[in-house]
C-alpha cells in the first residue's frame, strides 16, 4: 500500500529534478524517523518520571514509617522525664529517704542497653538524684546546651540536645530534657536522661536503602543527629544553610529529587517531621541506583530504535536508488518511443502532442503559432539511382539542416514520416517563418548533393508554411492542414519553393513565394 503510493507519486513526478526529488523524500523519511524518536523520548522520559515518584513514594512512605518508629521511642522516654519531674516537684516526695525517692521517682524509667540513667539537676547544674549509679550524686552539667536552654526559657518542653561524647560512656549520645519549675514558675532544675546513638543505628540499621542510599535524622535548626551509613564527621555537622535543608524546613513531609543535604549527591530525597518533636526524618535514594534498571531499559530501547532507523535509512537509499534506475529505464523508453531512430530528431508522436502543446500556448498568450511542412523532391528517383542508404544518409544531413535552424525555446523540428519533415515555430510570424523556410531551402540546395532527377540537378525541399493565431476552441490540426496545402502548391509550382499559407481566423489566404537555387 504505502510502496504503491511511493510509485504513484515518483510517477507522477518523475520529470522533476532527480536531486529534489530525493532531498524531499530524505526529508519526509528523516521527519517520519524523528517524529518516531521524539515519542519514543517522550515515552522514555515519562517511565523515568513514573519510576521517579514510585521511589519518592516508598522512600516517603518509609521515611514516616522510621519518623514514627523514633516518635514512639522519645516519647516513653519523655513520660519517664515527666514522671521524674513531677515526683520531684512534690515536697513531699523529696523529703524521703533517697532509696525510697529514688524508687518513686524512676519507677518508670525506662532502662535499656543504649539508654543512659535518669537524672535530676538543680539550678545551679549538679545532680541531686539519678536514677542508676552511672551518674554520681553531685556531678555538674552546667555546661551542657540542654542545662544552658532550660535556665533560660521555660518555653521549650522536651528538648533533644545537640549528639556529644558521654562523659561517663565514652559515646555519642544525645540529652533529652526537660525544666523543673518552681511553684512560681521559676527556674527549679533540668530532668535529662541520654539516648546513644547507637540506640537509633539499630532502628536503621534493617533498612535496605541499596548501596548509595542514606537515612538520616536532624534537628530543625539543621544540626545532624545521626545517619547511616555512619559517618562521624557528619554527625559534628549541621546542613542549615543548604538549599535541600531549606525546601525541607517548612514542611511536614515531602519528597524530591536534588542535590543530598549532607553530603551533595544527586538522590531522590524523602523526609518526613518526628511526631511534634523538632527532629526531621530523611531517607535518601540513589538517583543513579533508582534508575538503573529504567536506563538499562531506556538503553535497549534506544539502541532497537537506533537500529530500525539505520535501517529505514539503508532501505530507503536502496529504495531511491532502485527508482532513480526505474526512472531513467523509463525515460529511455520514452525518449526511444518519440525519437526518430534514422535522424535523431523527434518523431510525428512527438510533433504530436508538441503542436497541441504549443497550440495551446499561443492561444493562452495570443502569440502567433507557424508550422513548416517540409517534402524531399523526387527523392523516390534518388533512391533509386543511388540506392536507399545514400537516401537515408541524405535525410540525416536534410535533418541537421533543420535542428541548425531550429535552436530558440519552442522551435522543434521533427521527422514527420518518410522524406518529409515539420518545423514547429512558437511565436513567430508568416514573415519569420517564411524566412526561416527559405533559409532552410537555400542551405540545403548548398549542400550541393547531386541529383540528377530535379531541375537544378541538386537534391531539394519544398516548404509549405502556415501561420495562424490560435483562438479557443480550436485545434493545431487546421494549422498542419493548411501547411500541407501550402507544400502540395509549392511541389505544384515545380518544386525547390516556398509557399505560405496565412490563417486568419477560420479564412485561409494563401501567398507564396518562390525562390530558385
Ligand atoms: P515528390 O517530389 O512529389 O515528393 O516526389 P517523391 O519521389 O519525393 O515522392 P514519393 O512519395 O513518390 O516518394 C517518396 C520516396 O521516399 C519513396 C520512398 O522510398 C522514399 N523514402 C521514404 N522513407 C525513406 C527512408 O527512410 N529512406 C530512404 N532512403 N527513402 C525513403
Ligand atoms: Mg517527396
Ligand atoms: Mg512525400
Amino acid at each position: 500500500m504505502l510502496l504503491a503510493s511511493i510509485r504513484r507519486w515518483w510517477s507522477a513526478d518523475r520529470r522533476a529534478e532527480g536531486a529534489k526529488r530525493r532531498r524531499v523524500l530524505v526529508t519526509l523519511m528523516v521527519a517520519t524517523l524523528a517524529a518516531i524518536c521524539v515519542v519514543a523520548i517522550l515515552v522514555m522520559a515519562e517511565a523515568r518520571r513514573d519510576v521517579g515518584r514510585s521511589v519518592a513514594v516508598s522512600a516517603g512512605n518509609l521515611a514516616a514509617a522510621v519518623a514514627h518508629d523514633v516518635d514512639r521511642n522519645i516519647e516513653l522516654l519523655d513520660l519517664s522525664l515527666q514522671a521524674a519531674a513531677k515526683g520531684w516537684s512534690n515536697p513531699d516526695i523529696q523529703s524521703l529517704a533517697a532509696p525510697l525517692r529514688k524508687m518513686v521517682l524512676f519507677d518508670s524509667s525506662a532502662s535499656a542497653e543504649d539508654i543512659g540513667p535518669v537524672f535530676i539537676l538543680d539550678e545551679r547544674g549538679s545532680v541531686q538524684a539519678v536514677s542508676k549509679m552511672e551518674v554520681a550524686i553531685g556531678m555538674n552539667f552546667a555546661d551542657r546546651d540542654y542545662f544552658r536552654v532550660h535556665a533560660n526559657t521555660n518555653a521549650i518542653g522536651l528538648f533533644v540536645s545537640k549528639p556529644f561524647i558521654s562523659r561517663i560512656s565514652g559515646n555519642w549520645q544525645v540529652a533529652l530534657s526537660r525544666r523543673i519549675d518552681k511553684p512560681d514558675g521559676s527556674f527549679a532544675g533540668v530532668v535529662a536522661t541520654s539516648l546513644q546513638l547507637a540506640y537509633l543505628s539499630k532502628l536503621y540499621k534493617g533498612l535496605d536503602l541499596g548501596a548509595e542510599g542514606t537515612i538520616t535524622l536532624f534537628r530543625m535548626d539543621g544540626r545532624v543527629i545521626t545517619r547511616e551509613p555512619y559517618v562521624e564527621n557528619d554527625i559534628r555537622r549541621s546542613l542549615g544553610g543548604t538549599d535541600a535543608f531549606n525546601r525541607i524546613r517548612p514542611l511536614r513531609s515531602g519528597s524530591f529529587e536534588g542535590e543530598s543535604p549532607v553530603d551533595g549527591a544527586r538522590r531522590i530525597i524523602s523526609f518526613h517531621r518526628v511526631g511534634n518533636l523538632p527532629l526531621i526524618q530523611d531517607v535518601e535514594v540513589s538517583v543513579d541506583q533508582a534508575y538503573a534498571d529504567w536506563l538499562r531499559r531506556a538503553a535497549i530501547t534506544g539502541g532497537a530504535l537506533f537500529s530500525l532507523c539505520l535501517s529505514s535509512l539503508v532501505l530507503m537509499l536502496m529504495l531511491d536508488v532502485e527508482l532513480t534506475k526505474r526512472v531513467a529505464v523509463e525515460k529511455a523508453l520514452e525518449r526511444l518511443a518519440t525519437t526518430d531512430g534514422l535522424t535523431g530528431l523527434p518523431n510525428r508522436r512527438r510533433f504530436g502532442e508538441a503542436l497541441q502543446m504549443e497550440w495551446t500556448r499561443a492561444s493562452d498568450t495570443g502569440s502567433p503559432l507557424s508550422l513548416l511542412m517540409i517534402d524531399a523532391d523526387n527523392f523516390k528517383a534518388y533512391n533509386d539511382l543511388y540506392g536507399h542508404p545514400a537516401g537515408d544518409s541524405l535525410l540525416q544531413s536534410f535533418a541537421r539542416c533543420l535542428t541548425d535552424n531550429a535552436r530558440r525555446i519552442g522551435d522543434l523540428a521533427c521527422r514527420y514520416g518518410g522524406e518529409e519533415f515539420a518545423v514547429l515555430l512558437a511565436d513567430t510570424d508568416a514573415a519569420g517563418a517564411l524566412r526561416v523556410a527559405e533559409t532552410i531551402r537555400g542551405e540545403i540546395v548548398g549542400l550541393a548533393h547531386d541529383h540528377p532527377g530535379t531541375a537544378s540537378r541538386l537534391a531539394t525541399v519544398s516548404i509549405g508554411v502556415a501561420t495562424a493565431r490560435p483562438g479557443p476552441g480550436q485545434t493545431g490540426e487546421r494549422l498542419l492542414l493548411a501547411a500541407d496545402a501550402a507544400l502540395y502548391r509549392a511541389k505544384a509550382a515545380g518544386r525547390n519553393c516556398c509557399r505560405v499559407a496565412a490563417m486568419v481566423n477560420e479564412e485561409l489566404v494563401a501567398r507564396g513565394s518562390r525562390r530558385v537555387a
